[in-house]
């Protein structure tokens, strides 16, 4: 959430509203519309409130246009119904609502034993509220086990976590509240995420752990977790330094279960100590959920686990919040019960069957150069050939909204500062159709852009948003 501030300007002027909303008519009724920036001095009736409401809103986007957010954007009206009848249950509450606490418990274990934990009866994991409080808690427990490893020098030394520069902001918010340095491998030429070999030169004593990501938040491209496994074998052979490795599979570890059964990146890997997941992304539930999971107890210490009784009961949970909705959670439940793993891997691959065509019929308009082509995570990313110099990606992506698209367009970080580029996600419900409406409006645009003097768009922070 953006940190607000209060209004530049209170306007206080008075502004009529509709006399036909509810009760709000000349006749006896409200003529004015409430303050907007203080409390309204009293109550409205509730059809009056609820129509004020409903029309600010409108001019938010068409979520479904959404092309920037891998955040799930549609659901079946069964999972809607399910989440409005648990919208009153606290998570926290595991004493007074212990089914939903088990439907919780029961979706750790089908993740333990998705992600091949080697013994999923001894895996430990929770619910959070999405990937980055799951990134927050995995990376305390990775700081929390070189504390215990070093407590004759440590406070003292000072912690280290090891990642590509391409990790999503999670990574960063975590070492900059915990106190952790972070330890950011730069893009090299056409290499848009960690390199193993230099993340490993970048180890040292006090390396906490090392972060790789499946897949990463600007191309969508997946890290090769297997060969850093090994790189820190064999780190570990020449230093004795044991390094574990944090999977952030945000998007991945939803998708590569049942695309890429053959890829080598979860708990198959005795180095692989947590991992995560946003059960709001390719675990296809609104937003409002992610997943943390531990190989073993060995991963979790125990002192970051809290057990209170004021609530009854006396569950242990390891969680930034305290109260939370229950309903992401059942909804989770029931995206796993209802698709099963075949019903994900058919929905997944037809993602990823969009995002291909999609890469290459944007490919073929000709003025593109994509970076990635969808076969990881069904996303991609391009930029403009060198060819191109009336426009750029950030003309795009200002001139598709007016057309109602929400693309982003971005700079690359270190070293590849260079380099700006369109990212397209495909989700769950973005169709062909809507790929082909979308290539049909990009096409149409480009001559319009190839008229251009040059790239016209100045303020590129404010044209486009770069959304994880
Ligand atoms: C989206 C994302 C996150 C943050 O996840 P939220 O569920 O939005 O909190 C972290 N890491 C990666 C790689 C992501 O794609």
């Amino acid at each position: 959430m953006p940190l607000h501030t209060g209004p530049e300007k209170p306007d206080e002027r008075p502004r009529a509203v509709n006399p036909f909303y509810g009760e709000a008519n000349p006749v006896g009724g409200m003529t004015e519309a409430p303050p907007q920036h203080r409390l309204p001095d009293g109550p409205l009736p509730p059809a009056t409130a609820y129509q004020l409401v409903h029309d600010e809103l409108l001019l938010d986007g068409n979520s479904r246009l959404n092309l920037a957010t891998f955040v799930t954007t549609w659901m079946e009206p069964q999972a809607d119904v399910l989440m409005a009848e648990c919208r009153d249950k606290n998570m926290i509450d595991k004493d007074e609502y212990p089914r939903t606490a088990e439907l919780e418990r029961r979706c750790v274990a089908m993740l333990a034993d998705l992600w091949n934990a080697p013994d999923p009866s001894a895996a430990v994991g929770c619910s959070t509220t999405g990937s980055s409080e799951a990134c927050m808690l995995a990376g305390m427990a990775l700081k929390r086990r070189w504390a215990k490893r070093n407590a004759d020098r440590y406070p003292g030394a000072r912690p280290n976590l090891v990642m590509g520069i391409n990790v999503q902001v999670c990574w960063e918010k975590f070492c900059t509240f915990w106190e952790v340095e972070a330890r950011q491998v730069p893009m090299e030429g056409d290499r848009f995420h960690l390199d193993p070999q230099a993340a490993a030169e970048l180890c040292d004593e006090n390396t906490i752990g090392v972060v790789g990501i499946l897949g990463s938040t600007f191309d969508g491209s997946y890290e090769p977790i297997a060969e850093l496994c090994a790189v820190l074998d064999e780190f570990q052979e020449r230093t004795g330094l044991d390094i574990p490795v944090h999977v952030d599979g945000a998007s991945g570890a939803m998708v590569a279960p049942f695309l890429d059964e053959d890829l080598l990146w979860d708990f198959r890997l005795p180095r692989v100590a947590s991992i995560n997941t946003s059960g709001h992304k390719y675990g296809l539930v609104y937003p409002g959920v992610g997943w943390a999971l531990w190989r073993s107890a060995a991963e979790l210490p125990e002192e970051l686990v809290f057990r209170v009784n004021y609530l009854g009961g006396n569950m242990p949970t390891f969680a930034l919040n305290f109260s939370r909705p229950g309903a992401q959670v059942v909804a989770q439940y029931y995206t796993f019960l209802r698709l099963g793993r075949e019903g994900f891997r058919a929905v997944q691959q037809a993602t990823r069957d969009v995002a291909v065509g999609f890469a290459d019929r944007v490919e073929k308009l000709g003025d593109f150069r994509l970076l990635t082509r969808g076969g990881q995570l069904p996303v991609f990313a391009f930029t403009t050939t060198t060819d191109v110099t009336a426009y750029d990606v950030f003309d795009v992506s200002r001139r598709m909204r007016e057309r109602g698209w929400l693309v982003p367009a971005y700079t690359f970080p270190a070293n590849r500062e260079d380099l700006s580029a369109l990212r397209i996600v495909c989700r769950n419900g973005f169709s062909s159709d809507l790929a082909e409406l979308f290539v049909e409006d990009l096409g149409r645009l480009l001559p319009e852009l190839r008229r251009q003097p040059n790239p016209l768009t100045h303020d590129k922070g404010a044209a486009t948003g770069f959304h994880h």
